[in-house]
């Protein structure tokens, strides 16, 4: 299973689901996040936040329902994106 960790400023958010478009368009990874980890992780996700959600939120371990997304592009140089092996 792969999983999505976004880094800023020396915090990490860790998404268990996340859509990869690196080699589309796109050129990024989005998930979705529910208003609580918006909340609690909003140093990291308020600049990528994007209304209308759905499905569950995809930080890992929490299971409420996505109110937004979130969107990550790559060569965004303020934000750390791996991907892991988890
Ligand atoms: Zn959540």
């Amino acid at each position: 299973m792969k999983k999505l960790v976004i880094t800023k400023d020396g915090e990490k958010v860790i998404f268990d689901e996340f859509t990869d478009e690196r080699n589309e368009d796109y050129c990024g990874v989005w998930a979705c996040v529910c208003k609580d980890c918006a909340d609690k992780y909003r140093n990291v996700l308020s600049a990528h936040l994007d209304d209308c959600g759905s499905g569950c939120c995809s930080v890992d371990g929490c299971e409420n329902d996505g109110d937004y997304y979130v969107d990550f592009f790559i060569g965004d140089s303020t934000i750390g994106i791996d991907i892991i092996d988890a």
